[in-house]
């Protein structure tokens, strides 16, 4: 599908971590040029990750964007408050921004992990149990970056210690039975309430069509946890992993996306420069 007719506002849904940032070293270099091209075609770039509020508020800064904003993989939306009060009343007040949530709180996610452990008897390592320290080396961030990072509160990062392939189909079949339900990350798999990207993307692009009228949606990842949000979106793409090829998950469930020839932030900044090419094309 090619993007996008004329008068429809670009709405970029944009997962950050291997596809907007690097899988590595977390940088966003090469995407400055074709980010500035989005902001002087007016398009919203709506930042959607597992990140939590606390790293992605920071990023909003620097990256110079004004627009709505998906935390940790669906769990809540955040609004500029006053220019979306209108648009979305149920939001509840949060400093300069209106808060949609969606996910299930922290406390509930940690007992079901505690019962993971009991029946599996699999080694977890759970995110919340590392120091800042620890999520500073595993993740190489800095001190400051790891404190933001364990800011979470709708969902619960692990690590499964163990090479048994049937791990984790026994591991989703108990979180059913909490109403929770479990999804593959780069590095995590993450724990949650029924919310995924996707959930979150149809929410506010009901918003955003209040808001705006008539828009066209994009999203761009690079993993298992992008799908949902994908499968949403009138023009999906996906980003080649640092291993060169796209996550063989995310191709097979989404077969109709665009798939980059460019690694992480190089692949998203091709993508980007082909969708404004084919609009002024018409
Ligand atoms: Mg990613």
């Amino acid at each position: 599908m090619k993007a996008k007719p004329t008068g429809q506002r670009l709405v970029l849904y944009t997962d950050l971590d291997g596809t907007l940032l690097d899988a590595q070293t977390y940088a966003y270099e090469a995407a400055r040029p074709a980010l500035e091209a989005l902001r002087r075609h007016r398009a919203l770039v709506i930042l959607c990750s597992s990140k939590t509020r606390a790293e992605m508020e920071p990023l909003l800064r620097e990256l110079e964007i004004h627009a709505p904003f998906i935390v940790e993989n669906g769990g809540a939306i955040y609004l500029p408050r006053e220019e979306f009060a209108a648009f979305a009343p149920e939001a509840e007040p949060c400093g300069a921004w209106g808060r949609l949530v969606l996910g299930v709180p922290r406390a509930r996610l940690r007992s079901c992990l505690e019962e993971l452990r009991r029946r599996l008897a699999v080694p977890l390592v759970a995110w919340s149990e590392l120091t800042p320290q620890e999520i500073a080396a595993e993740c190489g961030l800095s001190r400051e970056e790891a404190e933001r990072a364990k800011q979470r509160e709708y969902d619960e990062p692990f690590r499964v210690m163990s090479d048994d392939p049937t791990v984790f189909s026994r591991m989703e079949a108990i979180v059913a039975e909490h109403g929770l339900r479990l999804t593959r990350g780069g590095r995590y798999v993450h724990l949650m309430g029924q919310t995924d990207k996707g959930r979150a993307v149809r929410v506010l692009t009901d918003i955003l069509r209040r808001r705006f009228g008539s828009i066209f949606t994009v999203g761009i990842g690079d993993s298992e946890n992008d799908v949902p949000m994908l499968r949403e979106v009138a023009l999906p793409i996906l980003v080649r992993r640092p291993s060169g090829e796209p996550d063989p998950v995310a191709r097979r469930l989404v077969p109709q996306a665009r798939v980059t020839r460019g690694i992480g932030p190089i692949g998203w900044s091709e993508a980007i420069w082909r969708i404004l090419a084919e609009a002024e094309e018409g």
